[in-house]
């Protein structure tokens, strides 16, 4: 299945048919539906009775097995569950052992007698170790194999990988077909979610992490020290990490900066008339500096390290921000 506003995008997969290659590179923003093109190219390369613009038939056996996730010819390869609590606070990697694996899958011949599929999903999950198993894979690529890689994060893939990959880029569809989407699945706050989400459609909207999110802005919007830590407290005790508070709270003070040069904000677009009254008056350097702060922390947010001091930590720091507004 293509979602609608990538449809147009399978042109370039048509196009580039007949080159075969023997490796693919899909990338484009979280929430916008790769994986589902990826699944839908798989289809296509299996499928024994290909369809007008190399669309997969949907009724041969090739098709049939694919769409009961038992075709012995393709092999999805994703992060490992870190563990069995699948603790969102563990980073999800595609180990070296996983990428043998694959090495072993390649060098099979079909079941089927046509090309065996690897799907990696997401690319920039493979660590170092990883990533250098499949580009030996990729310098010399086994007869009849094809590679996807479907990856959010084209910068942090290797260079000599994505050289080897047919690179076809899939975008975000458009605020109107993005917000129908919306509306259908999630009713009636379906622009402020898509905001929220930067303009992409596919998302789950989790009850613990919304409700979460709506008791956080208006601390932001009017922040005291006391209801700033119990909210620190509480994001902790909920088990959630910190890169999700960190997403939160850093599109809350870009859209504070929109606010501030009268630009309308981007990912909260209610608090719009709040946003400009509170940034009014702030020091612009010091919440970039806020800002730096937070992308610094990126990197661990999927650490297990103490997530309610980094909190409280960076609450005080906002509230910095604040006292020298008081005191102009
Ligand atoms: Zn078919």
């Amino acid at each position: 299945m293509i979602y609608p506003w990538l449809t147009p995008i399978w042109q370039q997969i048509d196009r580039y048919w007949q080159q075969q290659p023997h490796a693919w590179l899909l990338y484009g923003p979280p929430g916008i539906g790769k994986l589902a093109f990826a699944e839908h190219l798989a289809q296509a390369l299996l499928c024994e009775s290909l369809q007008s613009g190399h669309q997969p038939c949907g009724h041969c056996p090739s098709c049939h097995l694919f769409n009961q996730h038992s075709h012995p010819d393709f092999l999805l390869v994703s992060p490992e569950e870190a563990d069995e609590s699948k603790s969102e606070r563990k980073l999800a990697l595609i180990k070296v052992e996983t990428v043998r694996k694959v090495l072993d899958f390649a060098h099979l011949s079909a079941h089927r007698g046509g090309r065996r599929v690897a799907l990696i999903y997401p690319a920039e999950s493979m660590n170092t170790q990883a990533a250098n198993a499949l580009l030996k894979i990729l310098e010399e690529p086994p007869a009849g194999m094809t590679f996807i890689l479907v990856s959010h994060h084209k910068d942090r893939l290797l260079p000599t990988i994505k050289s080897r990959c047919r690179q076809v880029a899939l975008l975000k569809p458009n605020h109107q077909q993005a917000l129908a989407y919306v509306e259908q699945h999630h009713g009636d706050q379906a622009a402020d979610l898509l905001a929220f989400h930067g303009g992409a459609p596919l998302f789950e909207e989790e009850t613990a992490h919304n409700q979460l999110r709506q008791e956080l802005l208006p601390l932001l919007a009017k922040p005291r020290l006391l209801a700033l830590m119990d909210y620190a407290a509480s994001f902790d005790k909920q088990k959630l990490a910190l890169a999700t508070f960190l997403d939160w709270m850093s599109k809350w003070l870009i859209d504070m900066t929109l606010a501030q040069q009268k630009i309308p904000v981007k990912f909260y677009p209610q608090w719009q008339q709040t946003l400009a009254e509170i940034s009014a008056s702030l020091d612009p350097l010091a919440l970039f500096a806020l800002i730096d702060k937070l992308t610094a922390l990126t990197p661990y947010g999927r650490h297990t390290l103490n997530v309610k001091m980094q909190l409280e930590d960076l609450f005080i720091d906002y509230l910095q921000l604040w006292q020298h507004h008081n005191n102009q």
